[in-house]
């Protein structure tokens, strides 16, 4: 029901994984520093809607929760579980391990983007979320900053947030002009152009006005 309101805010702000995977991240960013390669693939987000249907039948006829072998969240509570009490650790830590090297030798943040079923389930609750991310495009200057520090690749400067989002508020807080803010509503704006304190848009406005001037003169 939380995520209805808020979205993909499990993946977000409380996924004891996420902050795993921020780390490797992280961890990604200082390899391609110093000329290491990562990964930048691309592929289908719609693969995790596919991962998660797939577990769900499974799960229904064999009447086991197969999905959670491969839920990052559920892996962390198995192996912890494991290692307090059975002084060992399972398969799933050998997957998780797994998932990092995915993230960052093929795509960042790829397992939550791509494959995660949870991640899946939360999306698809958190299209018409609520509370949403709005660009102000009278503050934005086009610094491009918001797309490049979004691990989900997604497009705030062109106010693209869609059902991925996970109101995480990096984005808001690495916005140098406060363009970003919190916002109540069901959809997102459709693209309102440039930002007014960018080139682009002053450009545009400098043409319109070279434009003007033989009509003005006429
Ligand atoms: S658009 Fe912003 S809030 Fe949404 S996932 Fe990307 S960085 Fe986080
Ligand atoms: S919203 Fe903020 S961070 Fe994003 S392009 Fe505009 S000014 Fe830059």
């Amino acid at each position: 029901m939380l995520t209805i309101i808020f979205g993909r805010f499990f993946c977000g702000w409380i996924c004891p994984a996420t902050f795993l995977y921020e780390l490797n991240t992280n961890l990604g960013a200082w390899l391609h520093k110093i000329g290491l390669p990562i990964g930048r693939q691309h592929f289908d987000r719609r693969i995790k809607y596919l991962v998660l249907i797939i577990g769900l039948v499974l799960s229904a006829f064999t009447g086991s929760i197969l999905v959670a072998a491969i839920y990052p969240p559920a892996i962390i509570g198995r192996e912890i579980y494991y290692a307090v009490a059975l002084s060992g650790f399972g398969v799933g830590a050998v997957f998780f391990i797994l998932t990092l090297f995915f993230d960052l030798l093929v795509a960042r943040r790829g397992f939550c983007r791509y494959l995660c079923p949870g991640g899946a389930l939360y999306s698809l609750l958190g299209r018409y979320r609520l509370l949403r991310i709005k660009r102000e495009v009278k503050q934005c200057n086009d610094c491009i900053k918001c797309n490049a520090i979004c691990e989900f690749e997604l497009d705030p400067m062109r106010d693209g947030f869609g059902q991925e989002c996970n109101n995480c508020t990096a984005c808001i807080a690495i916005c140098p002009t406060d363009a970003l803010t919190f916002n109540l509503n069901y959809k997102d704006l459709p693209y309102q152009g440039p930002g007014h304190l960018g080139h682009t848009y002053r450009e545009h406005l400098h043409e319109i006005i070279r434009q003007g001037k033989p009509s003005d003169a006429a």
